[in-house]
């Protein structure tokens, strides 16, 4: 399983319709300060489903819509698409690809969607789990992030630990038929 591609359109600073490729290997984003660089990485946990503007480095949800330049309108949403290759079937589908997106209007609420089809934030939630992917996964390390693991709480580490090991989708089970 591998992110093998990324589109983004009118997200932050894209205000044209980007598609980025990825490969099984190593790639690095390169630029000049400014660039988009870490918007990228934004549009990455956007898409999985963050919903913090905060972590988004914005103040508020509507900041991560194009807001124009002196040359250039604003854009009335943003869209972005990620495409995993599941061909190792590690995700719990029977697609070897799979594609979710997100996309806001400056009303607010997000529409999610899995290959196309319109479905809930928890479905993305439940499709990642246990995957090292996703907003609380250990598939994106932001700064500091390292500190944490290194030092934080004994139940923050172990958080870590059950996901990487594949329980985590036993403990919510366990957690939402308690509540029933
Ligand atoms: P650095 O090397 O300094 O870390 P970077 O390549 O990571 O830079 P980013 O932080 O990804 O740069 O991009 C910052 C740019 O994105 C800024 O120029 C900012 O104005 C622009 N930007 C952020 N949000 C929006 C938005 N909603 N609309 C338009 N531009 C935006
Ligand atoms: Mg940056």
């Amino acid at each position: 399983m591998y992110l093998k591609a990324l589109d983004i359109y009118g997200f932050k600073s894209f205000a044209d319709k980007i598609s980025l490729e990825f490969n099984s290997g190593i790639t690095g984003v390169v630029g000049p300060n400014g660039s988009g660089k870490s918007n990228v990485a934004d549009a990455v946990r956007w898409v999985l489903g963050e919903q913090s503007a905060k972590a988004l480095r914005g103040s508020k949800m509507e900041d991560i819509i194009f807001a124009g330049t002196e040359h250039r309108k604003p854009l009335g949403f943003a869209e972005v698409s990620l495409t995993i290759d599941n061909s190792d079937g590690t995700l719990p589908v029977s697609f070897c690809e799979v594609t979710v997106a997100r996309r806001v209007f400056r009303s607010g609420e997000s529409e999610y969607y899995i290959n196309k089809t319109p479905c809930r934030l928890k479905d993305i939630h439940e499709l990642f789990m246990d995957t090292g992917i996703g907003k609380e996964g250990y598939s994106i390390i932001g700064q500091g992030r390292v500190d944490d693991i290194l030092s934080s709480k004994s139940d923050n580490r172990r958080q870590i630990f059950e996901e990487a090991s594949g329980i985590m989708k036993y403990k919510v089970r366990k957690l939402e038929s308690e509540k029933k």
